[in-house]
């Protein structure tokens, strides 16, 4: 049994629909088998567990662990390409280096990097985008399991215009995504997610066998993209000739309460009604949103009509790991819409970075949030001593205004400890 002392913030109760910002200024977690098994003020919780080992977190912020509900395991190496829209970036930064999975001694590589590069932003839990070659997703499922983060991952599937070598057929998608869902799903804290890369690339037949993979695997995801760039929207409406992008999914039920759908700049008012109604997430991964030039969010027309949204970094399209980066983007974003934006408060931004990507996720009575009887994945935010961030922090007004900080000033660098179940995730040296 452990007791952690510091300032927690979480958000237990969804800000968007009335819930507040959670912040306990000197608070002690009791921690057992990694579960949180009581929380509040650290002078009662100490003297309720006499004799327990404290770990004094005091002087920076504790939150959750970031949940990042959509980044590309193979593209760690392409993130920095700036200067192109989405379907040239694709076609020169970040489709060659997909193809050099197919060697596995560089896939293992890349997945140490992948999973260094969220532990080490704050991320304990993530959706990933994996590799159109399986035994590079079967080394990610490994490095995952070694490292110890919650990973929702899959196989990549494509059958038309991208280059050879990322091809692959019905049939081949099904018999090796139903390999990996059966060493992987649910080993551990891996699950499967089945993964058509968009509908732009990947015909009916396949989309069929997507269907037929996520009937087969008891409780899998799904993921893909939706409505990122105009020139992408325009092929996929020229190549299936239906109504919206959605419907490409939807008509071989790919979309659901456990589907998650990554961009959605420029959903219709009938895409959001049936997300709504089908209970599925989206994605939104401001930075690379902002960086392909793609568009700003709709995000007050996903609230309207109720589609629950959640972050993700999207890298390599996205500019690195961090969630905090990703929420002042995000913030930024609806800032630039004027009265069409949805007005962000930090609040907003760390229920998208967490409780929201569990939500998403399914995760959410396990993770998101410290509250009694979840899980301790958690984060600790400690800033060098004299930083700007520091300095900030120090003299913050109250727990909103550090939040604000945090996400204003939060850095990588910033993040001095990292927990999923507990434990301190096992990065190599
Ligand atoms: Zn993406």
């Amino acid at each position: 049994m452990t007791i952690y002392r510091g300032t927690v913030l979480d958000t237990p109760e969804d800000p968007f629909t009335g819930g507040t910002l959670r912040a306990d200024g000197d608070a002690g977690l009791v921690v057992t088998d990694g579960t949180i098994v009581d929380r509040g003020p650290f002078e009662r919780v100490r003297a309720a567990h006499p004799g327990h080992q404290v770990v004094d977190l005091r002087g920076g912020l504790l939150l959750p662990g970031f949940v990042d509900t959509h980044v590309h395991f193979p593209q760690v190496r392409a993130i920095g390409g700036l200067g192109l829209p989405l379907l040239d970036w694709l076609e020169r930064c970040a489709l060659p280096e997909e193809a050099r999975l197919s060697d596995t001694s560089y896939a293992a590589t890349v997945a140490r990097e992948l999973l260094a590069g969220l532990v080490q932003a704050g991320t304990t839990t993530a959706l990933v985008f994996g590799a159109h070659f399986a035994p590079a997703v079967d080394l990610l499922f490994a490095e995952a399991a070694r490292v110890g983060v919650r990973v929702t991952s899959g196989l990549v599937v494509s059958d038309r215009l991208l280059r050879d070598e990322l091809l692959t057929s019905p049939q081949r998608a099904y018999d090796e995504g139903r390999a990996l869902a059966e060493r992987w799903h649910g080993a551990g804290r891996n699950r499967y997610a089945v993964t058509p890369r968009f509908s732009l690339s990947c015909g009916n037949e396949l989309l069929e066998s997507c269907r037929a993979l996520l009937g087969d695997v008891e409780g899998a995801y799904f993921t893909s993209h939706i409505n990122e760039n105009g020139r992408e929207i325009a092929t996929v409406a020229q190549l299936f000739g239906l109504e919206t992008y959605l419907e490409t999914y939807d008509r071989h039920e790919l979309v659901g309460p456990r589907s998650v759908l990554a961009h959605n700049v420029h959903a219709t008012d009938a895409e959001l009604k049936v997300l709504a109604e089908r209970g599925a997430s989206v994605a939104h991964c401001p930075t690379s949103n902002a960086a392909l030039g793609s568009g700003l969010f709709p995000l007050s027309r996903h609230r309207a009509y109720g589609v629950p949204v959640a972050l993700g970094s999207d890298i390599g399209a996205g500019t690195g790991f961090s969630l905090l980066k990703e929420g002042l983007q995000a913030y930024f974003g609806q800032q630039l819409l004027g009265e069409q934006g949805y007005p962000l408060a930090p609040v907003h931004l760390l229920h998208l970075a967490t409780s929201a990507g569990a939500q998403a996720l399914g995760l959410s009575a396990e993770v998101g949030d410290l509250s009694v009887g979840k899980r301790f994945d958690a984060q600790w935010l400690r800033p060098r001593s004299g930083s700007t961030f520091d300095v900030a922090l120090r003299h913050a007004a109250g727990p909103e205004d550090a939040l604000a900080k945090a996400f204003t000033l939060g850095t990588t660098g910033d993040v001095a400890s990292v927990w999923i179940d507990g434990d301190n995730p096992a990065l190599s040296s």
